[in-house]
């Protein structure tokens, strides 16, 4: 194997010559001899490596080489250890391919793996129940063709796959799947499907239980609340030692309301993914109504409350719930400012969409509660709650109603010296006055 092909090669071509020249001595034609043996060489060369591409395109997987003398022998013999050893390679990985196929195939998730420009690739069994896809005719199909909730294309075309999706699947309408969606290699995605059904069942009970249950609260306490009121018109006639209890019970009465009503807003919230009307909303004259009441509402505590609006900039959605939404953020920044401090409002639009931005000189968060800020009761300082008569859930309320509007809420804040509370719409929600007018 090691042998000096180099130095043998010239000795063999010396030995060809010497002979060549000796044929020449004898007879006498020194060319002609030298010619012939140089062509005969020459042939036998050419034949040897015809041999060698015979061998190369038609040998079977496991066929020798042809037989070859000399430097062609080994030629011969290198190509076939080559090809052996990418042969055990191969094996090795279609092994490990096949075992990787296996353990995916027997998953209950769906996996399937899309192109960069998102067309199926492969996936494993689950994804024919939960999505329906059908093996081979499916192949190469661009995926939102095939999975058709218009949720799902949304999802697919967006940058940000942070969060799943929640959808029905496509092949039975009870069943509700989970998606996730992971970008790799060369902008290839990867999508990971879970069958949630159960997990949405229980979600729906206490959805269904927490609307119910306050729905069936709200008569009583109607019928408590109005005799209370009528006892407290006519608290001459009761006896004084029961006034300042019928105050409290009052007072305690309408927080309840509060709350339930809440509670009620935010399970109607809950039921559907958008609201119903999408229609263009004035948020500059939305913002000066919440800017008037929130003056009212700080009353002698003389907070100094500004609005900058661009009056240009309108919102596709629905104004009941925005104005819940604006007004929560709003009164909070007045319930938590102390007196004679500023509170700021601002609406403006840029290349990123529109932006609601309420700024106040108040109390502050301390930033370990922010993270946990907009869930349901949570409570920075449960004595602070007592004394704004708030019900915890404001801010619950502001989450649901910015996701049903494509828009995500930013809270910074600076313990002692206030917080800003900033609304961000996509630029899909926000139309400009101008195109109205023209549309019109
Ligand atoms: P609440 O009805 O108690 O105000 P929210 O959900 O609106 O409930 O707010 C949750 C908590 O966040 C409040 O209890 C309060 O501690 C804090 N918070 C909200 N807005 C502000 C603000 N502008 N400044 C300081 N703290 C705030």
């Amino acid at each position: 194997m090691n042998q000096n092909w180099h130095g043998t090669l010239i000795r063999h071509m010396l030995l060809l010559v010497t002979g060549c020249l000796l044929v020449g001595l004898i007879s006498g034609y020194y060319g002609w001899s030298l010619a012939i043996g140089l062509g005969l060489y020459l042939g036998w060369t050419l034949k040897q490596l015809l041999r060698l591409h015979e061998w190369l395109r038609q040998h079977k997987p496991d066929e020798a080489p042809p037989d070859g003398y000399g430097l062609w022998g080994e030629v011969f013999d290198s190509i076939y250890h080559l090809q052996r050893r990418d042969q055990r390679v191969r094996g090795r990985l279609q092994a490990v391919i096949d075992r990787v196929q296996e353990s995916t195939a027997a998953l209950k998730d769906a996996v399937i793996m899309l192109d960069s420009d998102g067309n199926l690739e492969w996936w494993n069994r689950a994804a024919e129940t939960l999505l329906g896809l059908k093996t081979p005719q499916d192949s190469g199909q661009p995926v939102t063709n095939l999975v058709r909730h218009p949720r799902f294309k949304e999802y697919f075309e967006q940058d940000n796959y942070e969060e799943a999706l929640e959808i029905p699947s496509p092949t039975n309408d009870r069943v509700r799947i989970q998606l996730y969606l992971t970008r790799y290699g060369n902008n290839e995605h990867l999508m990971l499907v879970r069958d949630v059904t159960r997990i949405h069942q229980l979600e729906q009970m206490r959805k269904d239980f927490v609307a119910n249950v306050s729905h069936e609260l709200r008569t009583p306490l109607t019928v408590i609340c109005g005799y209370l009121e009528t006892l407290l018109d006519n608290v001459e006639e009761v006896n004084p030692r029961w006034s300042r209890a019928l105050q409290q019970m009052q007072q305690q009465g309408s927080r309840m309301q509060t709350l339930l009503n809440d509670l009620l807003l935010l399970a109607k919230l809950e039921a559907t993914d958008y609201p119903s009307d999408n229609h263009p909303v004035a948020v500059q004259s939305l913002l000066q109504t919440i800017k008037n009441d929130a003056q009212a509402l700080s009353g002698e505590r003389g907070q100094h409350i500004t609005l900058e609006a661009d009056p240009s900039v309108l919102l596709k959605g629905s104004e009941g719930e925005l104005r819940s939404a604006f007004s929560n953020l709003v009164f909070n920044a007045v319930k938590y400012t102390q007196d004679k401090g500023t509170i700021r409002i601002r609406w403006w639009a840029d290349q990123q969409g529109a932006h609601l931005s309420i700024q106040d000189s108040g109390i502050g968060i301390d930033s370990k509660h922010l993270p946990r800020l907009t869930e349901r009761f949570y409570r920075v300082d449960s004595s602070r709650n007592s004394n704004t008569g708030g019900t915890g859930l404001g801010l619950a309320i502001v989450k649901h109603v910015l996701l049903r509007h494509r828009a995500r809420l930013e809270i910074s804040s600076v313990l002692g010296h206030g917080s800003t509370f900033t609304c961000h719409f996509a630029p899909t929600q926000v139309t400009r006055s101008l195109e109205i007018a023209t549309k019109e």
